[in-house]
């Protein structure tokens, strides 16, 4: 497995392969990987013939930079995950080859449309631009032909397949499944800063959608959202952001049960740190 640092080196390896047809898949990870981000690189190593991973933990991104300084930077774990799942090649750059002029922001803007401020996007003001800024430059870098992304992160898919609209980039993007513990909680590089309570406090999520995705044919959205949100309010420790059920092209609460692709999406601060999860509901949902 071959470890890059910078965008020229990576280049010159990837354009002789790109040059002889080689499919290329791209990861995009912040590290800390689990095996949620294992279970990205062996659907990307399914429909790829080169999986590159990338690690870099995004500074504009973070709209708290407490929660920057601390997110778990353990490389040499990573890189033994990445080699034993047998990926091709882990870009690792520094902030300063993915923002040359860091620490002052670049000043561009992607038109992500209205979801962009929605959820997520309300209570980190500027993530997505954070979050696609990177995504292309990383794009740019690699050239994929697919690039993997997990609906763990179901707003950052959103938003990533409006910037591939907007740029109409050639590269296909899949959401992967959400991997999960066996009790349920989804697997987070931020559940390590859970304490023994809150790991168990943080349950709570995880089955509140599950309570919303076997009750969505027998109650009305109404309860559903009462139930659901009592459930997490009851509970120590947990404080809610948000609970939704809404469309999953638009992010807008749904008002009745016929839209096509609803999904149930929480996001609470469990003790000191914030967690995200969602469940697709509707009857094509896993
Ligand atoms: P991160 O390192 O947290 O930025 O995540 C890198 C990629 O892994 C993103 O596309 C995430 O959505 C995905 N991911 C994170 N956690 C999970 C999980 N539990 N199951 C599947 N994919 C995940």
């Amino acid at each position: 497995m071959e470890i890059i640092h910078t965008i020229s080196a990576l280049k010159t390896v990837l354009t002789p392969l790109q040059k002889a047809k080689s499919k290329i898949a791209l990861v995009p990870t912040m590290g800390a990987l689990h095996k949620g981000h294992l279970s990205l690189i062996k659907l990307a190593q399914q429909q790829a013939d080169i999986v590159v991973c990338s690690i870099f933990v995004n500074p504009t991104q973070f709209t708290d930079p407490k929660d920057l300084e601390k997110y778990p930077r353990p490389l040499e774990h990573d890189i033994k995950m990445l080699s034993d799942a047998g990926c091709n090649l882990v870009f690792m750059p520094s902030v300063k080859e993915m923002y040359p002029s860091f620490p002052k922001p670049e000043n561009w803007h992607i038109d992500l449309g209205k979801a962009e401020f929605l959820l997520e996007g309300e209570f980190r003001k500027g993530h997505y631009q954070g979050v696609t800024q990177i995504v292309k430059k990383l794009f740019d870098a690699v050239n994929p032909d697919i690039a993997f992304f997990g609906q763990k992160d179901f707003q950052q898919v959103l938003m990533i397949k409006n910037m591939v609209k907007h740029f109409n980039m050639p590269v296909e993007i899949i959401s992967c499944p959400i991997i999960r513990e066996e009790d349920g909680l989804a697997m987070s590089s931020r559940n390590i800063h859970l304490s023994e309570t809150d790991r168990k406090n943080a349950l709570v999520l995880s089955k509140a959608l599950q309570y919303v995705k076997d009750n969505f044919d027998l109650l009305n959205l109404a309860q559903l959202l009462e139930n659901a949100k009592g459930m997490i309010n009851e509970t120590n420790g947990v404080e809610l952001d948000y609970f939704t059920i809404a469309d999953g092209e638009t992010l807008l609460p749904i008002e009745n049960k016929t839209a096509k692709y609803p999904v149930a999406l929480v996001a609470a601060k469990v003790g000191e740190t914030r967690l995200i999860d969602n469940m697709l509901l509707g009857t094509n949902s896993a």
